[in-house]
Formats: C-alpha cells, structure tokens, sequence
C-alpha cells in the first residue's frame, strides 16, 4: 500500500502553502519582521487553521489528519523553508514536539492529542535541550519527581530548566524530557500549568521570525497520564526512534534554503551586465559560485529522497542515512547561500536582497537537531561497525554494485563513484590498522568521507532511475534524467578526489613516527589515485553544461 499523499494531493499542498506565503508573507514583510525580530504569530496560526491546515499533514487519518509520509513531509519542509525557515521552523516544532506522542504515546494519548493538534491546530514545542545538556542529552538534569499515594503513582512533579526551544514562548503544548527515577521520560505539560514559564525570547543570528525561549519549570504538578507511554525511562529510546525522519526534515530546511538563494543568484546573474556581458555567461562566475552548489544541493536532495521512501517502506527509522541527509543538505544549503551573497556582490550585502537574511536562517540546520560534528559522528561510529563486521569489505560491495550500474549507465557517475567507495574502504581499513580513529578528529572525517562517497552513490542511482523512467511519482523534478547525469558525474568527481585526497591526508597525518616512505606508496597505489585522476576529465565540460541546463541555453 502506497504511503503518504498521491501526487496530486501533494502538488496541491505545495501549491497552497506557496499561495498562502504569497499573500501573507511576501518578501517586505518578512525583511521587515527579521529586522523587528518579530514572531509572526497571527500567520503561524492561520497556517495551522482551516486556511491551510499545514499540521495535518503529519497527522494520522485516524486523528483527524492527511496521514502524509515522509516523503510529503519532506517535500513541505524544503517548500517551507524556501519560504522563510523561521516560519518553517515554528511549524517544525509541532511536528518535532508531537514525536514523542507519535511514537511513544499510548493509543489514548495519541487520539487524545494528535487530535486535538488536527482540529485545534495547537502549536507545540519539543523541551530535550538544557543548559548544560546539548548534543549530550544524556548529562540531562530536569527531574520528574513521582508523588506516591498509598502505594500507586498519582502524579509527577517536574522541575528544571530547558533552554533554546523553538515556539517555547507560544506554544499551547509541550513535550518535556525529564529525568524520572526510571530514567530519562517525555512528559505532555500545557501552557500555563502552575509553575510552568517561559523567559524571554532569544536575540538570534537567523530565523529571527521564529520564537526561541528558555523554559522552566518550578514544581509543575501534572497527572500520571501526562507521562508517554506510560513508562519510566523510555525517553531516550523514543527520541531517537525518530530521528532518521526529523533529521530529514531537517536536512529539508537546508535544501530549501540553499535553494531559495541560488534562485535569487541565478535570475539576478542572467540580467547583470558586468565586463560587457551579464554574469551568468562568465564561467570564472558560475563554476564557482552556482554549479557546484547547485550539485551538491542535488547530492543531498537525492540522498533524503531515498531515505524517505525506505522510511515511507518501513525499512526502519534509518538514523544514520538521516544523519547523512542533514549533515550533506545543511553543509550544501550554507555554502549555497554563502556564495549567493558573493553572487549578488553589494546587493547581496543589503537585507533588501534577501539572500544575506536566507544564509542567516540557513546557519541554523547545521546546529539544531544534531550538530554537524554529531553527525559525523554517528555516521562514522555506524559505518565504522560495517567495515569491521564484513572485515573491511563493505564499501567495496557497494563498488561493485556501482560497477555494475556503470555497465548499464555508463553516463551517470556510478564508476567514479565506485572508485570513491573503493578508496574509502581502504582508508577505512588502514584506520583500523594503524588504530587511527582513537584520535576523534579522523573519526569525524571519516563520516565527512562517508557521507560524500554515498551521496555519490545515490546521486548516481537516482540519474539512473530518470533514466529508467523509474524515479519515485513524487519526485522533486527541476531536472531531466540528462540533467541529473550531468549533476551525478560532477558530484561522483568531487567525492571521489575528496575521499582519496582528504583520506590520504588524515591516514598519513595521523602516523606521528611518518609512515616509511613504502606505506605511504602502498597506501596511494591502494586508494586508486590514478583512476581517480583520470575520471576529473571532463569536469569542466560537464560544470558547463549544469550552467547551461540552469540559465536556460541550449547545451
Ligand atoms: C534557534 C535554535 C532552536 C532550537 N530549538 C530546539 C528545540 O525546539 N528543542 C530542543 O530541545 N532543542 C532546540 N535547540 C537546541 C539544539 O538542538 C542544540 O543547540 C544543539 O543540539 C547543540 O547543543 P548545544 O547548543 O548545547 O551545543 P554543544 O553540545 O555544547 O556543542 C557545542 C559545539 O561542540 C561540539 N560538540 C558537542 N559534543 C561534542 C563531542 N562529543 N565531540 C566533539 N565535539 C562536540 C558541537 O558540534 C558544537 O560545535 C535549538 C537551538 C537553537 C540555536
């Protein structure tokens, strides 16, 4: 059974919610309340009324809601926040503070407030992150203290602080994790409980148009049927059975945003005259301050749509594939929205043009929902396991499946991508030779190696899959199946060249006698440097031709 919206359903959504940004928040309005540092509560809400309706979407049918998978609710994240990411991130917090109930939420709890979410459009705030407990949830230190009346539990009283929580200052519903004596449990708190308050909003970088307040609590008295699940100690387990799919969402923001500047950079590139011609036909332009960009969103892009679908097929919940999604798509949407500053030269420096306040907002996805480092080290730390347990032989299985696809397709990157996957399993194995992931920092890289080389991967597969006219009917389609070679053979180059040379660099960096001079020889000989040299041919040709597909020319 098919998961989710259909297509025209989703197309539908998709076209409301950019009708409704239209005429509510157009873009005067939004530099205007980034300067003001403004909340738009009035039209947060009406985005969650009968106008739109947006929180329906990951709503159950059962409760009232469209019942959409998590393709939709990538599809309407990267929309989004196309739009506006702290607008995309006050919505976000419902979605990300009804996950504890969702997934571990009693069948009463769940009617009794996904319901109420759909026809209420409650807006909710997600309370894991204290003070003194970031990426290391663990070191959490808000308590929830059982009050026992002859021999039964008959309530719960909560006391702590919880700080940097998105619609933490407006939100009617919280989920709160605190630290019961079982161990670590979601809690249901409603604004306005006795001892439940809110500090002031923070001054942000970005996202200035969404609420981000400290929480405390102070002997907050709630009923036992207020702990999800009905369990002690399930928190920390419930929190990451869902992080593939809020990660995604995550990884969506960045996407969107990324693109939201590059699509401000490319109309102002076409029509600004420069040296006698416009920009857009200057290839020291475009090469460097669009194409790669535009590659490297697409990388990430096809990296969340197929961890999607596996989600949407209940493969699991795929943390490290989410962890992957974001880690790529908030890296690409920053450098993105970077280099469209520098595109828009002066104008790009000025709050009128936009794309300085989208690189502000865009900052964020690399912080919230797992910093860019705590990804990279999830990943490394999952992938590092597979490495050992197929005794070293797991990227190289990818790479022949690569080699495979590269028979049938020659034309989308798939053998660059299997010499990529091939020289991480051999920096892999020399890490685990020279016992090198003890230091933390090669560790990290590997997960930056890793998320690279499979992204390459599934860029490739994915320009196959256009090809095969096979790509899954809700597909994001700005590109052709020609189109998305292109994109796969530029992006499969880079990971392949940043594998072999980065993972190069960090084996022998790593080695503090020097390998002798033979190690470091068999070392290059092993990752394929020569092949990977060669396959570079051509990159330039093939940027030119992503610039050509992206202004419009006839290749
Ligand atoms: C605008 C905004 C909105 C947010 N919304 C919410 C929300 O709604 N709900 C919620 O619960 N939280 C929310 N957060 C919190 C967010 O998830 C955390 O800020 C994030 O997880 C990082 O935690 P931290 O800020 O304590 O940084 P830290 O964990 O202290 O990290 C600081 C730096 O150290 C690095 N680091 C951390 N641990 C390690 C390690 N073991 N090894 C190496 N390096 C490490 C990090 O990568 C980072 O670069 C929000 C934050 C912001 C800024």
């Amino acid at each position: 059974m098919a998961i989710g919206l259909d297509r025209e359903m989703l197309d539908m959504t998709l076209e409301s919610i950019t009708e409704f940004a239209h005429r509510n928040l157009p873009d005067g309005l939004l530099v205007e309340l980034d300067e003001r540092d403004e909340f738009p509560a009035d039209v947060v809400r009406k985005m969650c009324s009968e106008e739109l309706g947006i929180q329906l979407l990951f709503i159950a049918e059962e409760f009232n809601g469209m019942g959409g998978g998590t393709f939709d609710v990538y599809r309407v994240c990267e929309r989004m926040a196309a739009i506006d990411l702290g607008v995309a991130t006050a919505v976000l917090a419902t979605f990300l503070g009804s996950d504890p109930i969702t997934v571990g939420g009693s069948p009463d709890q769940q009617k009794c407030w996904m319901t109420r979410i759909a026809d209420e459009g409650l807006l909710m705030a997600y309370g894991a992150t204290e003070p003194e407990a970031g990426s290391d949830l663990g070191a959490l230190k808000t308590t929830a203290e059982p009050v026992v009346e002859n021999g039964s539990v008959v309530g719960y009283v909560l006391n702590g602080k919880k700080q940097w929580i998105s619609n933490g200052g407006v939100a009617d519903l919280y989920s709160i994790l605190a630290l019961a004596p079982g161990g670590p449990s979601w809690f249901v708190v409603e604004r306005g409980a006795p001892g439940f308050s809110h500090g002031k909003p923070e001054n942000k970088h970005g996202i200035r148009l969404s609420n981000t307040a400290p929480l405390y609590l102070d002997d907050v008295r709630v009923d036992p049927d207020r702990l999800l699940g009905g369990a002690e100690g399930l928190g920390l387990a419930q929190a990451q059975a869902v992080f593939g799919y809020t990660r995604l969402m995550v990884a969506a923001f960045g996407l969107g945003g990324g693109w939201a500047a590059v699509d401000r950079a490319l109309p102002y590139s076409a029509e600004r005259i420069q040296a006698g011609g416009p920009l857009s036909e200057k290839q020291g332009y475009t090469l460097k301050l669009i194409v790669p960009h535009v590659v490297r969103l697409e990388a990430a892009r096809s990296y969340i749509e197929e961890t999607a679908e596996r989600i949407d097929a209940g493969e699991g919940t795929l943390n490290t594939e989410g962890a992957i999604a974001k880690y790529l798509a908030s890296e690409a949407g920053n450098a993105a929205a970077e280099a469209a500053i520098q595109a828009l030269g002066g104008y790009g420096y000025t709050h009128e043009y936009m794309v300085e306040k989208i690189k502000r907002d865009v900052r964020i996805t690399t912080i919230y929902e797992g910093t860019s480092e705590i990804m990279e080290m999830t990943i490394a730390r999952d992938r590092w396991q597979s490495h050992i347990k197929t005794r070293g032989d797991h990227y190289h299985e990818q790479a022949r499946a690569l080699e495979v696809l590269h028979a049938r397709r020659p034309d989308v990157g798939a053998g660059t991508a299997a010499l990529a996957h091939h020289a991480l399993a051999e920096v892999m194995e020399r890490c685990r030779e020279g016992r090198l992931t003890r230091n933390q920092h090669v560790l990290f890289r590997l997960g930056e190696l890793i998320a690279h080389a499979e992204c390459a991967a599934s860029l490739a597969r994915r320009a196959a899959r256009a090809a095969d006219g096979a790509l899954p009917p809700k597909t994001d389609r700005r590109f052709d199946a020609a189109g998305l070679a292109v994109l796969g053979r530029v992006f499969a180059r880079e990971a392949a060249m940043k594998v072999a040379s980065d993972g190069l660099r960090w084996v022998l960096g790593a080695e503090d006698g020097g390998m002798p001079a033979t190690g470091a020889a068999t070392l290059e000989a092993a990752l394929g440097l020569p092949a990977i040299h060669a396959a570079q041919a051509g990159l330039l040709n093939d940027m030119e031709r992503c610039a050509d597909m992206l202004y419009g020319r006839a290749g």
